[in-house]
């Protein structure tokens, strides 16, 4: 268990502890996860740096094509922004899916994502319009996109010394439609057991670019790469959604049992678009 919590006002004071206290300290910002971690064993912190009272990390902006969320953006926070209802749909979507109000109104968009299980609802949305982690540290900022942020189970790329900033994503354009599904929620723990988001890219009825990410399957999100490829070129019809649903389960599942689910929910979002 942890030894002790420390408050920083600001954002070096914040840094300065997480480099003085390293490696056996943790971020904090809504607790609505981290206790969990704690109590299965998965992190054991001697020191939690509360970050709640650290000022201007609740940013939504937009910056050139990307969209900028800050640290203490919450779940409430994206569904409540005009900005991500025009040009986040998938986001707004997962997290119109977290159904606890405590974990919708304390919960944060960068606690889902560094607690790096592939079905927490955001990071597969995020995921499909090419998000990126913004960490900072005493020793500066860095970009890393999700790719490489992601290591495993509970496993990212980020250093004892680093916090989540920020994370970036690309925003969606007119030409832009997106989708998010989610399904299998266990009773014990409210989670969802396979994400899907899709963000497709058209030119006039033709599809030109395609994004299919798929959670809950897999250690790290991962994304549907044959059937992305199959959709680019082609009208959204009855046998592309088809076509693409039956490539998407060509995705390496750890859980073959899975694999319907994944066919079924790329049908399902690609409908809706
Ligand atoms: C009842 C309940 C229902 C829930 N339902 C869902 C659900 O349906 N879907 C879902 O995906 N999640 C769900 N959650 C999990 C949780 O609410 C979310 O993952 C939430 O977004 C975590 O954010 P937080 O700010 O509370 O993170 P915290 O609990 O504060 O931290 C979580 C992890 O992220 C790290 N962390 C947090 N912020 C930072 C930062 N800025 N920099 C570096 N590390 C950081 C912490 O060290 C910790 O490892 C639920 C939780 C509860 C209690």
């Amino acid at each position: 268990m942890s030894q002790e919590i420390l408050r920083p006002l600001n954002l070096t004071e914040a840094l300065q502890f997480l480099a003085a206290h390293q490696p056996h300290a943790r971020i904090v910002n809504g607790a609505t996860d981290l206790p969990h971690e704690i109590a299965h064993g998965v992190r054991a912190p001697q020191t939690l740096i509360d970050i709640r009272l650290v000022p201007d990390l609740k940013f939504i902006r937009e910056a050139g094509d990307f969209v900028q969320l800050g640290a203490s953006v919450t779940h409430a926070h994206v569904l409540a922004s005009p900005l991500l209802a025009a040009r986040a749909l998938p986001l707004v979507r997962a997290c119109q899916l977290i159904r606890d109000p405590q974990a919708r109104e304390r919960g944060t968009i960068a606690g889902n994502v560094a607690g790096a299980l592939s079905t927490n609802l955001t990071i597969a949305a995020l995921w499909a319009m090419g998000a990126q982690v913004v960490l900072k540290s005493v020793r500066g900022e860095r970009l890393v996109t999700f790719n490489e942020f992601f290591k495993g189970v509970r496993q990212t790329a980020m250093l004892a010394d680093e916090m989540v900033y920020a994370i970036a994503f690309s925003k969606m354009s007119d030409k832009d439609r997106g989708a998010f599904v989610a399904t299998g929620w266990s009773r014990e723990d409210a989670q969802a057991n396979v994400t899907c988001a899709v963000v497709l890219e058209f030119e006039g009825d033709e599809i030109s670019n395609a994004w299919i990410t798929l959670g809950g399957v897999a250690p790290t999100v991962v994304n549907a790469v044959e059937a992305e490829q199959a959709l680019v070129g082609q009208w959204l019809n009855d046998a592309a959604i088809d076509q693409a649903a039956e490539l998407a389960m060509n995705v390496v599942v750890t859980d073959p049992d899975k694999i319907e689910t994944v066919r079924v929910l790329v049908t399902q979002a690609l409908r809706e678009i």
